[in-house]
């Protein structure tokens, strides 16, 4: 018999060489029908593989990502299946499971090239076979075997791959009569895979070198089941539309200019009031809770990177330094605000009287991304953290961490973030190489975060080893109106900058000692937060922070002049206020300024313009009827009022 550990650490005997599909049906018929793989000591296997001796496992369905990797995995086997039955003598690369499904990179023979309309063709032949049941099958072979048999078929990738291998290492999964070199793992049989969607066609080099000849990759998606398909789908053609680089560009938010340079944003007026006014927002957040304002450089010597350690681990996938002509002085971009602020508190000595010092910045920042990782506002070159950092003594610690929550919840409330997941990254205990610090710290910082989360009533996710080397962490993920999950902001302790920058106060014994540091950017960047937001809201911003709140749409040239009246008043009540004069017909001015998302539709005619009222029309509630002026910023107000009260409560 071998001992068994489950993740809630229960043990059960069975006899040596059971599968993770038997260990499942020992469990129940349902987990048996759901499970996909199994980690068997931190390695994902197959469920059909037998466990030989004591082992820690974990069986994984759907819900995991092991779980999907697995299905996608075997998806892309069974897609490469349907090809070679439809094209024989097709050559294969690698065809792996990714974040949204799988893809395979294939060289057709005799120069054959696959169009979008082969996709339908290759789907339905997947479907057939992977209704005949065909159960997946893993061999471990030798190099000479598993070179034969790839040379035999003509594949010149796979030999090239097995070429590289070493021996004893090589294992080959068969369906059906399709054959892969392959490590696995994959489901049992072909049978879970009953939808397919494959998404799209593209070229990819051989092996990523453009020196290399062109292959054909092909993207796709499957599930366990046709609705789950179907809801994906819909959730793809809604994400399209609220594509925030779509919608900033019909906002006229944001743009990105060649002469500039990629994954460089350039903000339009519009973009800059929105920034703006989140900017606005977070300041006076921040100022009830006691941080100060600084304001540092966009660039800092090379030395004081390799003193905060950021040269080391950024420095080789920075921007190159910039030595000045000179004086051989040699500046990195920053690509941290810290080690600036840490010169700050540096800059003179503190007390314990003087602490916790909450030092906040919109700091720009430079990090290198390849311009193939470049997306829109999420994966950029240059950005905004909203940063702060908070030094404090540690019987201080857990009250600012605390209060950094609160603001996270500020932040969530006032834009409507329903839906978000807190995950606590702690330390490996079985790793402690990997970290810095002292142990009792380690666990004194650690034990703060649970007990914060904890008498916060927070629901968190725990996960072990995920802790920056430097200290745990609290990362906000919220969930978008399409059910995405986006990593928002993190709020982090640190007791390695004080160390490596010697900051110190000194305590009520007259002695000098260490401060803690908190790291903590709630929006994380400007950039990604208004992306986010963007695709959130689909362009719908909440009242407060519309930069544009009102429209007036003349009926007629002749009202131009009263709506050019109302116009002065609304800004002068500290309404966004804009008209839209130009000469088209009144339904066309409501409908495009509908597609702007202004919330506020204000219509003048003859009847308004002499009575000095307007005709007001909101956003996705129609009609408000007829008010005067005075009237309608007293109700913008209130309605801003409502969703800044977390605010104004403070
Ligand atoms: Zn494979
Ligand atoms: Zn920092």
């Amino acid at each position: 018999m071998i001992k068994i550990t489950f993740p809630d650490k229960s043990i059960r005997e069975y006899p040596e060489g059971i599968t993770g599909l038997e260990i499942a049906r020992s469990i129940s018929n349902r987990l048996a029908k759901d499970v996909l793989s199994v980690t068997v000591n931190d390695e994902v296997w197959d469920l059909t593989r037998g466990i030989g001796g004591d082992a820690k496992i974990k069986l994984h369905i759907w819900d995991d990502r092991e779980g999907k990797e697995t299905f996608w995995h075997s998806s892309a086997h069974l897609m490469a299946e349907a090809i070679e039955s439809l094209y024989p003598g097709t050559r294969f690369g690698i065809g792996p499971s990714i974040d949204t499904g799988f893809y395979y990179d294939v060289e057709l023979p005799d120069g054959q090239q696959l169009a979008e309309k082969d996709l339908e063709k290759i789907e339905n032949k997947m479907l057939e076979l992977a209704r005949q049941k065909n159960p997946i099958v893993r061999r471990e072979i030798t190099k000479n075997e598993a070179l034969a048999l790839f040379k035999e078929k003509g594949d010149d990738l796979k030999t090239e791959l097995i070429e590289e291998l070493e021996d004893g290492t090589i294992t080959l999964y068969k369906q059906g009569q399709f054959a892969d070199l392959c490590r696995g793992p994959h489901l049992p049989d072909t049978s879970p895979v009953k939808a397919i969607k494959l998404m799209s066609i593209a070229g990819a080099y051989w092996r990523g070198d453009e020196k290399n000849r062109m292959l054909t990759r092909i993207y796709g998606v499957s599930f366990p089941k046709q609705k789950m398909l179907d809801e994906y789908l819909t959730l793809i053609e809604e994400a399209k539309k609220r594509d925030h680089r779509k919608i900033g560009k019909e906002m006229d938010l944001f743009t990105f200019s060649e002469s500039v340079g990629q994954g460089l944003p350039l903000w339009m007026p519009k973009g800059a009031l929105l920034r703006e006014l989140l900017e606005n927002f977070l300041k006076k957040v921040q100022k009830k809770y006691g941080y100060e304002q600084v304001i540092t450089p966009h660039i800092g010597d090379v030395k004081l990177y390799k003193i905060s350690g950021h040269y080391q681990k950024y420095g080789q996938d920075s921007f190159r330094t910039i030595k000045t002509p000179a004086e051989g002085e040699e500046y990195m971009l920053k690509p941290m605000n810290c080690p600036h602020h840490c010169e700050i508190y540096k800059a003179r000595p503190r007390s314990y009287k003087d602490l916790p010092i909450r030092m906040a910045e919109f700091g720009t920042v430079y990090r290198y991304e390849q311009s193939g990782e470049l997306h829109g506002l999420t994966r950029v070159r240059g950005f905004t953290q909203d940063d702060a950092h908070i030094f404090c003594s540690p019987d201080q610690l857990k009250e600012e961490f605390k209060k950094v929550i609160d603001i996270v919840f500020i932040i969530f409330k006032a834009l409507q973030f329903e839906d978000y997941v807190t995950q606590i990254s702690l330390r490996d205990p079985e790793d402690s190489e990997k970290y810095i610090g002292t142990p009792e710290n380690w666990d004194k910082a650690e034990q703060a975060i649970i007990e914060v989360c904890e008498e916060k009533g927070l629901n968190t996710v725990t996960v072990k080893g995920e802790a920056a080397f430097y200290g745990p962490k609290l990362d906000f993920m919220i969930k978008d109106a399409l059910g995405r999950s986006w990593q928002l902001g993190t709020i982090q302790v640190d007791y390695n900058l004080p160390e490596r920058f010697n900051l110190e106060y000194t305590g009520a014994d007259n002695k000098k000692h260490r401060p803690i540091m908190i790291h903590r950017a709630p929006f994380g960047s400007m950039e990604r937060f208004v992306a986010v937001l963007i695709e959130h809201t689909a362009g719908k911003f909440p009242l407060w922070l519309a930069p544009e709140q009102a429209v007036i749409l003349p009926i007629s040239e002749k009202m131009n002049d009263y709506a050019k009246k109302v116009l002065i008043f609304l800004n002068n009540c500290d309404i966004r206020t804009v008209v839209d004069d130009r000469n088209e017909k009144i339904g066309r001015k409501i409908r495009d300024n509908e597609l702007k998302h202004t919330p506020y539709l204000l219509i003048v005619g003859e009847k308004e313009s002499s009575e000095g009222t307007v005709s007001v029309r909101r956003q996705g509630l129609g009609d408000q009827g007829v008010m005067k002026p005075e009237e309608f910023v007293k109700r913008v107000k209130e309605e801003e009022n409502e969703q800044l009260k977390e605010l104004t409560n403070l």
